[in-house]
């Protein structure tokens, strides 16, 4: 059985002084949790996570990275930076990364080689637009925005990835998809784990993102191919995210 796995995506929010109080908030109501859990912050804020959070159950990691390793690129990080600060996850290929900086699928693939190539774990986000569903054209977005990361990888470094299912109509909107829609997206990604990597498809955590919260975490995480959550707005209050940890 896969363990599931809760991931807050704070996203461009945070103080110094507002994350001190969530994290210490968040660890102190961890309890014996089962699931694995962890915040990916603000480039900024990695060194303070790695300052409150180390020896605690809570993981952390970053929101993006180059797919460079050091060298003249202005205003970028590298995957060996990252490492320096303990990062133990790197979201690749977030939607609003897609939209606003314009990554394509062959970028993304890249820059989860450049996080595992560093020993961390790249989240690999993949969602279709509201258009795309409307247009029956779910199943071959998600589907191909996944390949062109597996296309990338050998079956040993598929094994140690995570996938995030997040439908960009659901980020942030309030407007989750229900557990049977999600399910059915999750379902095709295992078998496309599968048919490109066989075994490896057991292992790699699918999670869930878009709007999930403490009312609708419990009924999400119940199904099969659903093992855990990318949460946004729910992440940013620690008494939210720790009811979506405990619900799983
Ligand atoms: P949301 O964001 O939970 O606020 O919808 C999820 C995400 O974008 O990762």
């Amino acid at each position: 059985m896969r363990a599931k796995l809760i991931v807050g995506n704070w996203k461009m929010n945070g103080s110094r002084a507002a994350n001190e109080a969530l994290l210490k908030g968040i660890v102190a109501g961890i309890g014996d949790a089962q699931a694995s859990c962890a915040v990916c912050v603000p480039t900024p804020f990695l060194q303070q996570c790695e300052d409150v959070l180390t020896g605690t159950p809570l993981a952390w990691g970053a929101q993006d990275v180059s797919m460079h390793e050091f060298g003249a690129y202005t205003g970028e990080v590298c995957a060996k930076m990252l490492t320096e600060f303990g990062c133990r996850y790197v979201i690749v290929g977030h939607s609003e990364r897609r939209a606003y900086h314009r990554e394509d699928s062959a970028l993304v693939a890249k820059k989860a080689v450049a996080v595992l190539g560093e020993g961390m774990t790249p989240i690999v986000c993949v969602g279709e637009t509201l258009e795309q569903r409307e247009a029956g054209e779910t199943a071959q977005v998600v589907g191909a925005q996944l390949d062109a990361v597996l296309e990338a990888l050998d079956a040993a470094s598929v094994a140690k990835i995570v996938v995030a299912y997040e439908p960009v109509w659901a980020i942030g909107t309030g407007r989750n998809a229900t557990p049977a829609m999600a399910q059915e997206v999750h379902a095709q990604l295992r078998a496309q784990l599968k048919a490109r990597s066989g075994e490896a498809a057991d292992i790699v955590p699918i999670l869930y993102g878009g709007s999930m919260k403490p009312e609708n975490a419990k009924d999400l995480l119940a199904q099969p191919d659903i093992d855990g959550g990318l949460i946004g707005g729910a992440a940013l209050k620690a008494e939210d995210f720790l009811a979506i940890i405990r619900a799983a």
